[in-house]
């Protein structure tokens, strides 16, 4: 679990958040920092934030698990069972207007039976009555840019659906 963690990153932002926005679980820079998004994939998080025109200390940014695995894998289960309480705990304080889960692992942390990012990203749904947005993790859309046309969308989504459309409608 813990064990290979430098240190825990519980996440970081508003106290009253529109936006909460869910990773997987820290990386290399995370792990060294003990603060969530801060690599390159944080970069352009921090992009995607600034373009529905909200800054990053005005939205909350969390992981569903909150020590780095080791070599970066993707969280197995048990650490995602292991970790779930603290984020619950931090969605009850934060009573996020709106959760954006930021790919798969992140997304079926809530929503278990979903298949494949691509088949729920961009609709929105609901999680015990939060409005609940998925879309493509940072590090996806470094990987495949041409995936950035359909996280804008996702993106536009999210701003209309907290009472701050980007394009004035
Ligand atoms: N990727 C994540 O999912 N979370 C982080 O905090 C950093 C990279």
């Amino acid at each position: 679990m813990c064990d290979y963690r430098t240190k825990t990153v519980p996440g970081e932002g508003a106290l009253d958040p529109p936006i909460l926005f869910v990773g997987e679980g820290p990386g290399a820079d995370e792990d060294a920092s003990g603060r969530p998004f801060v690599g390159r994939a944080g970069q352009l998080l921090d992009k995607m934030v600034a373009a529905i025109r909200f800054r990053r200390d005005e939205v909350f940014i969390a992981n569903i698990i909150k020590c780095r695995p080791p070599a970066n894998r993707t969280p197995e289960p048990d650490e995602v069972r292991a970790c779930s309480s603290f984020l619950l705990r931090q969605i009850e304080l934060l009573r996020p207007q709106l959760i954006c889960t930021l790919g798969l692992p992140a997304t079926r942390a809530f929503l278990p039976e979903t298949g494949s990012i691509s088949a729920v990203r961009g609709r929105e749904r609901s999680w015990r009555g939060i409005p609940l947005v998925p879309t493509f993790h940072p590090a996806y859309l470094l990987r495949s840019p041409e995936a950035k046309h359909d996280a804008w969308a996702d993106l536009k989504l999210i701003a209309r659906r907290v009472g701050r459309p980007v394009d004035g409608v």
